[in-house]
């Protein structure tokens, strides 16, 4: 079966910077429609934590938070400053005005009400310049399923975060993985209520937004390529084994990151494929770029330690429909855990994801990755107080993911790491860990790791305890994307998709993690640039479509 359709926006993708892109077009009087490849809506966004970082923004300004563009740009240029030449600052400005707006916007429209995390500091406060003890991350307000009516079952289900709660009950009551101490009577009502909060939330009120105003939608249908004419984009096909579509109108690629594909992962980030995984949805796969490219659009990378991977593990058996069985792990931040390599040694800050990385991919003399494949290890204590995902505080672990043992030497041995290295590094990590200090690594000195990765009652340091209490607990480690990309398309103004020599390409737009970093935030990470890079360049990218068609 063939069906034709035409629209003046096609938008490819509902994640953020999708749904942004169609409710912004629809609302200057586009007829726009989005097409998804899942069955659900909602992309890695839904997925994720929800944290959209925009410096100076109309939140904190109401609640008389100090901040502006200026210091915003100035952080963000600092933050990228070990690859200088991958930053442009022209972009950078672009989207954190950009941002401001969009936010702004978006609530004065209802698509979302904001509110602030409160309390949580930029990653590199206060050594960065420009850096913010608070203010810079929004969230969305909690929203219930009952909201989108029968749509509620395209938004899909999000495994990650504690759907329900919000980032300030999730800190009252002790952080991320104190979960011994979260209310469960609340987490209980929310749960009846169907409401929703992190990503999910977010997910949730732009999905209402765009079945609001009635704006078509196409799921199970992925774009296959572009239609091109003399050079210039007019449409897209979406080829599946029950027939074809075309649909004509200018396009806006927001397909999300390289997650699922292992050739540009591999490209692109480098983790060797038995070390690595993703936390985003299977259907998150590099889509984007191999359709711009087929338009002749450029490509550009930061270096792959950039991207913010996180330390995870994969379940041995996925648990739910589209589960890949990986999950990240917060739980190696907690007091009373270390980061080792097969040696035994611990190599990095281990409570900190961005030392992680960069340390686990390091060469060594021989051009080898000593610290490939790493461990978590850690003890009973930790075990009876946190738990691990899914497990609660003192339940048994997942069957075949975690080993066990009495002694540190035979868990060693379980695991292949040099017993005699890891009883050394305990010992020697342990004499400091008692006063909460780690004189090697820096294990919880990091401020916006101790707020949200740590034990807030567990004193003197929320990340550092000793592995002292038997028995003890060991699990092999993975490098997990998490729908952020280290490559992507190259774009210029408002998402304008570019050739190599800069010349743009007619009719198409892309927008959010199909696009590279390097325009905007450069080789530079703070949790929150993705979703709010991704909604700002959709609102610019259908605002700059609709504008350039009234003209
Ligand atoms: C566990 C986790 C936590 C995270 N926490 C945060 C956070 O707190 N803050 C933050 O900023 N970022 C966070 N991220 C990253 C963030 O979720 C993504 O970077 C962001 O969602 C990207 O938005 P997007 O609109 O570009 O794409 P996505 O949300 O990834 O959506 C892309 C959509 O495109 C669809 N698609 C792909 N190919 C095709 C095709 N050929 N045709 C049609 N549709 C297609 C996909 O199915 C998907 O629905 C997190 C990610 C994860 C996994």
């Amino acid at each position: 079966m063939n069906s034709r359709f035409s629209f003046d926006v096609i938008v490819v993708g509902s994640g953020i910077g999708g749904l942004a892109a169609a409710i912004r077009a629809d609302s200057l009087g586009a007829s726009v429609c989005v097409v998804e490849k899942a069955a659900h809506l909602g992309g890695a966004t839904a997925w994720s934590g929800g944290q959209v970082w925009i410096g100076a923004n109309h939140v904190a300004e109401r609640m008389g938070l100090d901040d502006s563009e200026e210091e915003t740009l100035l952080y963000v240029q600092s933050i990228a400053g070990a690859h200088p030449e991958l930053f442009d600052p022209y972009m950078a400005k672009e989207w954190i005005s950009g941002a401001i707006e969009a936010a702004n916007w978006f609530e004065t429209v209802g698509a979302i009400e904001w509110r602030l995390i409160p309390n949580y500091e930029d990653y590199y406060y206060p050594e960065a310049p420009g850096s913010k003890k608070n203010g810079r991350y929004l969230t969305g307000e909690p929203i219930d399923g009952i909201e989108l009516g029968e749509n509620r079952k395209l938004l899909v289900d999000a495994p990650h975060w504690p759907i329900g709660i919000t980032y300030e009950e999730m800190f009252d009551w002790g952080g991320v993985s104190a979960r011994d101490r979260w209310d469960k009577e609340i987490m209980i009502d929310r749960k009846l209520s169907d409401t929703m909060t992190f990503g999910q939330g977010i997910a949730a009120w732009f999905v209402k937004a765009l079945f609001d105003r009635s704006i078509p939608v196409f799921t199970e249908q992925p774009v296959t390529s572009l239609l091109i004419e003399s050079d210039k984009v007019v449409g897209i096909e979406s080829c599946t084994s029950s027939g074809n579509i075309e649909i004509s109108g200018e396009v806006i690629l927001a397909t999300g990151a390289h997650d699922w594909s292992p050739m540009l992962s591999s490209q692109f980030v480098g983790i060797p494929t038995e070390h690595g995984g993703s936390l985003a949805p299977t259907t998150v796969a590099g889509d984007g770029i191999t359709l711009g490219t087929s338009a002749g659009a450029a490509t550009s990378a930061v270096p792959g330690t950039a991207a913010p991977i996180t330390p995870g593990y994969k379940l041995p058996t996925p648990i739910f429909e589209g589960d890949s069985g990986f999950r990240g792990c917060y739980e190696h931040c907690m007091p009373h855990t270390i980061l080792v390599n097969r040696n035994g040694e611990r190599f990095c800050d281990d409570s900190f994801h961005p030392d992680v990385i960069l340390k686990a991919m390091q060469l060594d003399a021989n051009g080898d990755k000593p610290n490939l494949p790493f461990f978590m290890i850690w003890d009973e204590w930790h075990h009876s107080r946190y738990g691990l995902g899914i497990t609660g505080p003192g339940k048994p672990y997942v069957n075949g993911l975690v080993a066990s043992a009495s002694e540190l030497d035979s868990l060693a041995s379980q695991l292949g790491i040099n017993p005699d290295g890891l009883a050394a590094t305990v010992t020697d990590f342990n004499v400091h860990a008692t006063l909460g200090e780690d004189p090697h690594f820096g294990r919880g000195t990091n401020h916006s790791v101790r707020t949200f990765r740590g034990d807030g009652d567990h004193h003197p340091n929320p990340n550092v305890g000793p592995v002292i209490e038997p028995p003890f607990y060991g699990m092999r480690m993975r490098l997990l994307n998490t729908g952020i990309a280290a490559g992507g398309l190259v774009a210029g103004t408002a998402g304008k998709v570019l050739r190599d020599d800069g010349s743009e390409i007619e009719g198409l737009y892309a927008v959010g993690e199909c696009v590279t970093r390097t325009t905007g935030g450069g080789a530079g990470y703070n949790s929150g640039y993705s979703l709010s890079r991704a909604m700002t360049y959709g609102y610019l990218a259908a605002t700059a479509i609709v504008n350039s068609s009234d003209d």
